[in-house]
């Protein structure tokens, strides 16, 4: 142990060892789309954080309204009574995604915990619409909930229940790339099915969820009558193009699961919205949710939430995220023409996949995806890795400029990582 190191053994036990570049260099300050280290260098960030940073770090507008909230009611719970930040927050955040469609927002502090909340929603509204035997959940292969015990055994991943044992009874998974499989798994257990959980675009691998699936799941959900829940943690708030990716699907979701963008970053929130179908479902039998954390929707928290939905339309943000997504669209375009280490494209919008193969045509190892990553950091930018792929997800904000500069950092990376 080094003991000028004194955090490097809590590191050690935070992350798996070897999976990511070991802190040398310690982040000190972060501005627009731009990180600064300790030693006085810089990079620029196009992983937005964790995604969740889509106007740019140091957004004065949503730092003076935390401030100001911060100092007028530092603190107010919804457990005794109502108030007035959570009020507007909420009214600015269904008035934002669809009036038409939601009515109610239920605040949590994280992605995880909002999916959590999610599966309680939906096996609620199934004993209340009396139907009990609506006890399952399904969601896709591959997916990405959180990893608290409930979104961890709905995160379409084995490792949960090989680790912690998580209980995957009650949980379905299938293969976003094959409806058959829906179908079948809907034909057999559709009665039992409560809810559908599912990413627009897949957070692993920038996947997004191929239209024959979503066709067929809107189908099925007419026939088998279960919620459909739009899980747009990282989708949300701009990052593949409208505020929300599930506002085109033909469809509205029953329940919406938000976070990430919600305070840009700066407050733990997450945000679920209801539709009018289940918000009516719980007023009918003046029904209580058996939900509600100490720090959700404080003060501070509702502040940056309207703050932020404010600055998207003060910077003209999703106006922004589209020319960024086309200055995304040719250099992709162009690495694919000509690197044969890209095999494809995937995702949408500030959001995007660079799938990656050896000649051979096997997908790049973790290691190999890290060696890239490696490469593209050393030209200055941050990029985030995915399965067999390099991910580029960058704040709406980012100016031509540095769109450009990302282009040829990962263009040279790339290049010298084949
Ligand atoms: N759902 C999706 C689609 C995500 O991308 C993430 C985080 O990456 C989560 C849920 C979990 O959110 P959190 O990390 O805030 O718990």
């Amino acid at each position: 142990m080094n003991p000028r190191e004194p955090h490097y053994p809590l590191w050690e036990l935070l992350v798996p060892p070897g999976a990511y570049a070991k802190p040398e260099r310690r982040a000190v300050a972060a501005a627009g789309a731009r990180l600064r280290f300790d030693d006085g260098s810089e990079v620029l960030d196009a992983t937005s954080g964790l995604w969740n940073v889509n106007l740019g770090y140091g957004n004065t507008a949503i730092a003076d309204a935390v401030d100001r909230a911060m100092r007028e009611a530092s603190y107010l719970t919804l457990f005794r009574y109502s108030h007035t930040y959570a009020l507007e927050a909420a009214r600015a955040l269904t008035e934002a995604a669809g009036p038409a469609v939601f009515r109610r927002v239920i605040f949590s502090t994280s992605g995880s915990s909002a999916n959590d909340l999610v599966m309680k929603v939906a096996r609620h509204h199934a004993l209340l619409t009396g139907e009990p035997q609506r006890r399952l959940i399904v969601g896709f292969k591959g997916s990405y909930h959180g990893l608290t015990y409930g979104a961890f055994s709905l995160s379409g991943e084995e490792l949960g229940q090989q680790l912690y044992g998580v209980d995957t009874r009650l949980v379905r998974h299938v293969d976003a790339g094959r409806p058959e499989d829906l179908e079948r798994l809907m034909r057999r257990e559709g009665h039992r099915v409560a809810a559908v959980v599912c990413e627009p675009v897949f957070g692993s691998g920038a996947h997004e969820l191929p239209r024959t699936t979503l066709e067929a799941l809107l189908e099925l959900r007419r026939e088998y009558g279960f919620l459909l829940v739009a899980d747009e943690v990282a989708t949300g708030y701009g990052r593949t193009g409208p505020l929300f990716a599930s506002s085109a699907w033909a469809q509205a979701p029953d329940l919406m699961v938000t976070s990430k963008g919600l305070t840009n970053g700066t407050c733990a929130a997450s945000a679920v919205l209801a539709s009018h179908a289940v918000c009516d479902a719980f007023e009918r039998a003046d029904a209580l949710l058996v939900h509600g954390e100490t720090q959700a929707g404080t003060p501070p928290t509702c502040a940056a939430i309207l703050a932020t939905l404010a600055q998207f339309t003060e910077l003209s943000a999703l106006e922004s995220g589209a020319r960024v997504a086309r200055a995304l669209d040719a250099l992709l375009a162009e690495l694919v023409a000509e690197l044969p280490s890209v095999t494809a494209v995937t995702g949408r919008g500030c959001f995007r996949g660079i799938q990656l193969a050896e000649p051979d045509g096997t997908p790049y190892s973790a290691e190999r995806v890290q060696q890239a990553i490696a490469a593209i950091r050393g030209h200055g930018t941050l990029a985030h890795p995915g399965p067999g792929s390099v991910q580029l997800v960058p704040p709406l904000t980012l100016t031509d400029e540095e769109a450009h500069e990302l282009g040829t950092a990962v263009h040279k990376g790339l290049v010298e990582a084949r």
